[in-house]
């Protein structure tokens, strides 16, 4: 590639330029972090010997920041059960997204601890991780490749089956059984172009794959059509069904019927309970459900 087709491809479409480059070197490695949206801190640390002895997420007295000395999140402290839902609900800049990277392992504290059950996931490799818990947000990537590439990278060797299950489990199955040459259809930049709807679904589809126990969604603003997003909430539903869930809620109404809400004002947890209990509380979040109801 010259210099100007590199930069060009470069701003169109950097991930598949990147693993283009990978794939050059022969170090196709493609982390289930990646594709499940999550990035690695240091994918080489951690001990292959600590493992999860848990499935309930901690954090104790949890301090961060992204700079020396200017900390983020100030003693945070919160458990979330197996099997429950947690709202973070906050002002914006509060550390709502920057607390659920920590939950979801991508950054270490620098004091305190997060862990799985006992075992803290600093200690833990990133992949080991990844197995466990996983960041929902709207990063959705499509690689190089066919649909079944795309699809089997969150759980090598994985039969057609379980695929068009994994498919059929997001409502990806009718379009996807559509495509003349259906799992060995060509995607990324060069293949088929797929909507942002069928990108996010091939997303969720992975995560169904790789199945961790513990989700962190960042509920970012749609970029879809109602229709297209109404759609997709269904189906994201239904991957939430059963598995932990700590959801950072830009908006109130996707807070109000988690198991437990936590406020948090300038990177501290200021209350915590269900929404019935905050009301009658009549503190900050009962202010903000009060406003926002009109
Ligand atoms: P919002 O609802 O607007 O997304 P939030 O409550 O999720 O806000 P964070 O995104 O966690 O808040 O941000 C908390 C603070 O950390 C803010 O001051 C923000 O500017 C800063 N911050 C967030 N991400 C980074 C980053 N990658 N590097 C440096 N500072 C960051």
């Amino acid at each position: 590639l010259t210099t100007g087709a590199l930069l060009a491809q470069m701003m169109v479409d950097p991930v598949n330029l990147i693993l283009r480059w990978y794939d050059e070197l022969q170090v196709a490695q493609v982390s289930i972090a990646r594709l499940v949206g999550v990035r690695d801190i240091e994918p080489d640390a951690g001990d292959a010997q600590v493992r999860p002895d848990g499935r309930d997420v901690r954090a104790d007295e949890v301090h961060f920041g992204y700079r020396e000395g200017v900390d983020v999140l100030h003693e945070v402290s919160l458990s979330v059960a197996p099997g429950t839902r947690l709202a973070l609900v906050g002002p914006s800049g509060a550390g709502k997204s920057t607390l659920g990277r920590l939950l979801a392992g991508i950054y270490a504290p620098r004091a305190g601890r997060v862990s799985l059950g006992d075992a803290e996931l600093s200690r833990m490799p990133a992949e080991r991780i990844r197995e466990h818990v996983a960041l929902v947000n709207q990063e959705h990537h499509v690689f190089v490749g066919s649909l079944r590439d795309n699809l089997l990278l969150a759980r090598t060797g994985a039969a057609d089956a379980e695929l068009w299950a994994a498919l059929g489990a997001v409502d990806a199955d009718g379009w996807a059984q559509a495509l003349d040459e259906g799992l060995d259809t060509e995607v990324g930049s060069g293949g088929l172009a797929l909507t942002p709807a069928q990108a996010q679904q091939i997303a969720l589809a992975r995560l169904v794959l790789a199945d961790p126990h513990t989700l962190v969604l960042d509920e970012a603003t749609s970029l879809l059509d109602p229709r297209a997003a109404r759609h997709l909430e269904r189906s994201l539903a239904r991957v939430l069904d059963g598995r932990t869930v700590v959801a950072i809620a830009h908006r109130l109404h996707t807070a109000h019927d988690a198991d437990v809400i936590a406020v948090v004002e300038d990177g501290r947890i200021t209350e915590l309970g269900s929404h019935d209990e905050l009301v009658s509380a009549d503190g900050a979040y009962a202010a903000l459900w009060r406003s926002w109801h009109g």
